[in-house]
């Protein structure tokens, strides 16, 4: 997969992409990420890529002309069928299904915002889609296209060393992750689950699948809401609900 991020800030995204999992898939070369700035677009002498908004008011908005040099200089340069995606808190939320839609293509043009925005004319005819990391705001779309980097360049066939941990993360079956220990066994008062040491693979399997979908109950009603239950899932989560009295 390749990316293009266009940012004020480029340095940002370069220096972020070279650690961890995204880091290691850059090395392998599973995926490429660049980041270029409008700046490097703008045409007059001080390079201005931003300016006062039209009808008043505080801040700044990014201006048309050079983000948009940008975003089609970054267009033209990857797959066809690549996406462009502006990250804006006035977006659809990133979910883990949009997660793995995106994973499928062969590249994105993500574009990240500064000040007010950008001028809505660039939005409404270079970008594909627009997606928000969440419902706060923060000062730029550099934080959110890495969030969005990171979550789809584990997904990508090779990247994790084991396929199998990412699909058992927390919402790959609509369900939130159940808990995790490692040794010591006994850390001062605390003990690990007994069933996770017995070695019945059974057990732990139904353990596990009981805690994801009581955390799942106590902290995100709303995707148990969503999700079908079968027959074992529904009587697990009632033995979870007895157990909480
Ligand atoms: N005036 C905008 C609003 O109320 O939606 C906020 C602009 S924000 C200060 C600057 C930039 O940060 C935006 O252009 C966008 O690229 C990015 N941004 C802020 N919050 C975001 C979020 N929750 N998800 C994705 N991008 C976000």
């Amino acid at each position: 997969m390749q990316i293009t991020v266009i940012t004020l800030f480029p340095e940002l995204i370069s220096t972020a992409v070279q650690v961890g999992v995204v880091g290691r898939a850059l090395e392998r070369g599973q995926v490429s990420v660049n980041a270029i700035s409008p700046r490097e677009y703008a045409t007059d002498l001080r390079r201005t890529v931003d300016d006062r908004p039209f009808g008043g008011g505080p801040g700044m908005v990014l201006k048309v002309a050079p983000t948009r040099s940008a975003m089609r200089a970054a267009t033209e340069a990857l797959p066809a069928g690549s996406r462009r995606i502006y990250l804006g808190a006035d977006g659809a939320p990133l979910t883990q299904v949009k997660v793995a839609e995106l994973a499928s293509l062969p590249g994105m043009v993500l574009l990240a915002g500064r000040y007010e925005g950008v001028d809505e004319r660039l939005l409404s005819t270079e970008v594909d889609e627009t997606i928000s990391i969440g419902d706060y705001v923060l000062s730029g779309g550099e934080l959110p296209a890495l969030v969005l980097i990171d979550a789809v360049v584990r997904t990508l066939p090779g990247v994790l060393g084991d396929e199998a941990s990412a699909q058992q993360d927390s919402f790959m079956t609509g369900l939130l992750d159940w808990p995790h220990y490692t040794r010591p066994e006994q850390f001062e008062d605390m003990s690990v689950p007994e069933v996770l040491i017995g070695g019945n693979h059974e057990a732990i399997r139904r353990w596990r699948l009981k805690q994801a979908l009581g955390r799942t109950w106590l902290r995100r009603p709303d995707l148990l809401a969503a999700k079908v239950l079968n027959a074992e899932e529904q009587s697990l989560l009632a033995e979870f609900k007895a157990e909480q009295g």
